[in-house]
């Protein structure tokens, strides 16, 4: 009988069918009496089976990069805004000109 950690390194072996013999019946025991480990290996082999789902490999378009740097630079511009430009819209102008009367 082999414990959790056993059944989690066995785990990805079995997944890539290169566990031994005498593993596969110990890993198989554990996990019809451990619902976590079954758990596991059941996430695992649906991990493997999208990985492996042909087409699944997704190029990233040339422009991610630039993509990113543009985004991180508007970033940077909104939370510090050049201060050259502060003096045509005032941010905290007066606002009782504006009112009702
Ligand atoms: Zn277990």
């Amino acid at each position: 009988m082999i414990d959790c950690d056993q059944a989690r390194a066995l785990l990805p072996v079995a997944m890539d069918k290169a566990l031994a013999e005498e593993h596969q019946g110990d890993l198989a025991m554990h996990l019809q009496n451990c619902g976590p480990c079954a758990t596991l290996e059941r996430t695992l082999q649906a991990t493997i089976q999208l990985s492996a789902w042909p087409g699944q490999e997704i190029p990233l378009p040339p422009t991610l990069g630039q993509a990113v740097v543009e985004a991180v630079r508007a970033a940077k511009l909104a939370a510090n805004p050049p201060a050259e430009d502060a003096g045509d819209d005032p941010p905290s102008g007066p606002a009782a000109e504006n009112g009702s009367v």
